[in-house]
């Protein structure tokens, strides 16, 4: 399918900010939201304002960071936190390889105008995102994990798009994306502590297979097989 979305680790430094928001977050101590439309001259930029606008995207930033650290870190102290302090906002002309969003580091978030179309959409694309900021990457995590559990934020929000797959679609359980959200969303329904669990795992260890079938007790390809038996994918 098209890629919705980049993850980058290198800083980026942005210019031109010019709303600073500062809210308090139910879980987490002041954060700072900076944002800026970079795009205002474009077709795009001039969409995205009328739809949302600045303003209208830091209701949705402030109300993903109260949705997405308990649904990813469950709220305990054994868990740990990310400190996240900051997360800056903008949208810009055209972003490389025709991605959507990209994630810069852990709280620079670009939108690309040109992706611009209802409220919904951005809505959904921004919990994408911010599931990047706030979710673990341990040590050799495949892309298709980090996208699979960005996706499964954004269906848990109830902003799943039409067009993506149905629940049991797609060839591979780490296609990334909506394939793996469902894929995700199904292990949930055996354990409802599985994909807090997961994420937890990776703030301190590598990536491995073994997360499967030691928080659910089946292995991976037999999780697999189940579920594409259960929706007759
Ligand atoms: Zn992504």
């Amino acid at each position: 399918m098209t890629q919705t979305c980049l993850r980058v680790s290198t800083a980026h430094l942005l210019s031109c900010l010019s709303l600073v928001l500062v809210i308090t977050s139910r879980v987490h101590a002041d954060i700072v939201l900076v944002g800026a439309n970079n795009a205002e001259d474009t077709d795009g930029g001039k969409r995205f304002n009328s739809v949302m606008g600045i303003s209208g995207a830091f209701k949705v930033l402030g109300d993903a960071i109260n949705f997405i650290p308990p649904l990813l870190h469950n709220g305990l102290d054994s868990v740990p936190t990310k400190l996240v302090t900051k997360v800056v906002f903008t949208v810009e002309k055209q972003l490389q390889q025709g991605a959507v969003a990209i994630t810069f580091g852990t709280f620079q978030i670009q939108f690309n105008a040109p992706s611009a179309d209802n409220y919904e959409g951005i809505t959904g694309v921004i919990y994408h995102e911010m599931a990047h900021v706030w979710q673990y990457f341990g040590q050799g995590t495949p892309s298709g994990v980090t996208e699979g559990v960005a996706d499964y934020v954004r269906l848990k929000a109830g902003l799943a798009p039409s067009h993506w797959v149905k629940p049991g679609g797609g060839d591979r359980w780490d296609q990334g994306y909506d394939v793996t959200a469902y894929f995700f969303d199904y292990c949930n329904s055996l354990w409802g502590d599985f994909v807090w669990q997961m994420n937890a795992r990776l703030a301190n260890d590598a990536w491995s297979e073994s997360v499967f079938s030691d928080l659910l007790g089946k292995s991976l390809q037999d999780l697999w097989t189940d579920y594409k038996n259960k929706f007759g994918g």
